[in-house]
């Protein structure tokens, strides 16, 4: 759109982070999904007067690996609050989480579009513990349904604000600030991941303003983002709405709105909130959290390999920016890569082979790696064998579909297919011979100067070696050959 261009947009993102801990945050009973409705229930998460909350160490232990990944401060005393609101899957009547002393303040994320990288700032990460949820019964949706119900497992599951500056200025940076998050998220093992079921849930923030103007432009918040296409339609729809709005003299009303997959568009669901709406005072059953730096220390030490830390890692072994980012975005790929790289020469040929036949194997089948009989060690010694032309390329696909569908070692393989390549330069110049006494009209016509039919003669000789010879070596041989004709 035209107009767009004389627009900026100005996008943050907030992020929900359902914890894998096993139990909640501030009681025993379980967080996994899946229970039968009110069975991960007890008094403290059920909101029964006179209980008390216990914090569980896990989720600080998870909030403080997170907000270190993402290059934060660590506050060395932090508090919960009190977030009053009504709403029947609320048994409290308040959320407890952090209001002005988040645990977590001032780091940043390494985002990647294309060849450019942004840094967006990461302007708090909090503790919270989650709701429980609403299952409307009868017609679809909340307005149209007989009745609601109230399943409280959900209640107490600790979850992680995480919050963006607004430093974000595309969609498409949006959609990598948010994939580069959950990955690193996963890689923490501090969550699943998983958008589509709202354990890691997104609202953006979005305005748009004149280009060079430094004020910010009132932002309308939209919700229900359970993908990251959906994030990014949603988005751009939201983009292009406010600009039109500005456009004709309108102004932008500061609200939230939901994202409609169906009608594809953006639309209003209530006005925002402000802080003061929700009535925050500091938790008067839980204590100030003081956070030593031996504890930060601790857990430093422990956190695994960060995605940028293993992208560098594998251009420093050799491979090309792109194929790092393939591999590191596939969690179930770069583990494969370490381990056959690790045994192998030829870490560059190694990653190639992942991205692109194993790849295309596991998309075929719809499978999982780790669903095949297949050791990153066989693709490594497959790999090395191409690469001292033991064995051609073509004759390597062959073998390593047969190792992915058999789990047998390479080397076996190759000597039961008998697809070893044709060293003997002697054995294929008298394959190369017989091939051009059996074809003297082609040899003719290459004499001739059609030297078209080249291509043919090398057909012929592979399909005669059943892909075993190296194609450089047919293409010297078959030239001298027909030379001294
Ligand atoms: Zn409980």
């Amino acid at each position: 759109m035209s107009t767009t261009s004389t627009y900026e947009a100005v996008i943050g993102l907030e992020v929900h982070a359902e914890l894998l801990t096993a139990t909640k945050i501030f009681c025993s009973c379980a967080a996994r999904f899946g229970s039968e409705p009110n069975t991960d229930v007890c008094p403290v998460c059920a909101g029964f007067p006179g209980t008390l909350p216990v914090l569980n160490g896990k989720v600080v232990e998870f909030a403080i690996m997170t907000g270190l990944a993402l290059h934060c401060d660590i506050a060395p005393r932090c508090k919960f609050d009190r977030k009053n609101y009504f709403y029947p899957d609320l048994p409290k009547g308040y959320q407890i989480s952090q209001y002005d002393q988040p645990i977590a303040t001032k780091g940043f994320l390494e985002v990647r579009v294309a060849d450019e990288s942004t840094r967006v700032g990461i302007h708090r990460v909090h503790m919270e513990e989650d709701a429980g949820k609403l299952v409307h019964v009868g017609a679809a949706g909340l307005a149209g349904s007989d009745y609601s119900l109230v399943d409280l497992n959900r209640a107490g599951v600790p979850l992680l604000e995480i919050v963006s500056e607004p430093d974000i200025r595309s969609s498409e940076q949006a959609r990598a600030y948010m994939a580069e998050l959950r990955l690193l998220l996963v890689t923490l093992k501090v969550n699943d991941g998983r958008l589509e079921e709202g354990s890691l849930r997104c609202d953006a923030n979005v305005s748009v303003r004149p280009a060079g103007q430094a004020q910010l432009g009132t932002r309308t918040e939209i919700k229900n983002l359970n993908s990251l296409r959906f994030l990014q339609k949603a988005i751009d729809f939201e983009i292009d709405r406010q600009v039109r709005v500005l456009s004709e003299g309108g102004v932008i009303v500061q609200e939230t709105r939901l994202w409609s997959e169906e009608r594809q568009v953006t639309y209003a669901m209530r006005s925002k909130e402000e802080a003061s709406d929700y009535r925050y005072f500091p938790e008067p059953d839980l204590s100030p959290l003081v956070i030593d730096s031996s504890w930060i220390a601790d857990i430093r030490a422990q956190m695994p390999e960060l995605p940028a830390a293993r992208r560098t890692r594998y251009v420093d072994l050799g491979l090309s920016p792109y194929d790092a980012g393939v591999l590191v975005d596939q969690m179930e790929l770069a583990s494969a890569f370490d381990a056959a790289a690790a045994v192998s020469a030829y870490p560059k040929a190694i990653a190639t082979w992942l991205i692109k036949d194993v790849a295309r194997l596991l998309n075929e089948g719809k499978l999982r790696l780790a669903d095949l009989p297949f050791q990153p060690e066989q693709l490594a010694r497959l790999v090395d064998m191409v690469e001292r032309q033991e064995i051609t390329v073509a004759a390597a696909r062959k073998v390593l579909a047969a190792v992915v569908a058999e789990g047998k070692d390479p080397a076996a393989l190759v000597a039961e297919m008998g697809l070893a390549a044709m060293a003997d330069a002697g054995a294929l110049r008298d394959v190369i011979e017989r091939i051009l006494d059996a074809h003297q009209a082609q040899v003719a016509e290459f004499k001739s100067g059609k030297t078209k039919v080249l291509g043919f003669l090398t057909g012929q000789v592979m399909r005669q070696t059943q892909g075993r010879a190296q194609p450089q070596q047919v293409a010297s041989l078959l030239e001298a050959a027909l030379a001294r004709r």
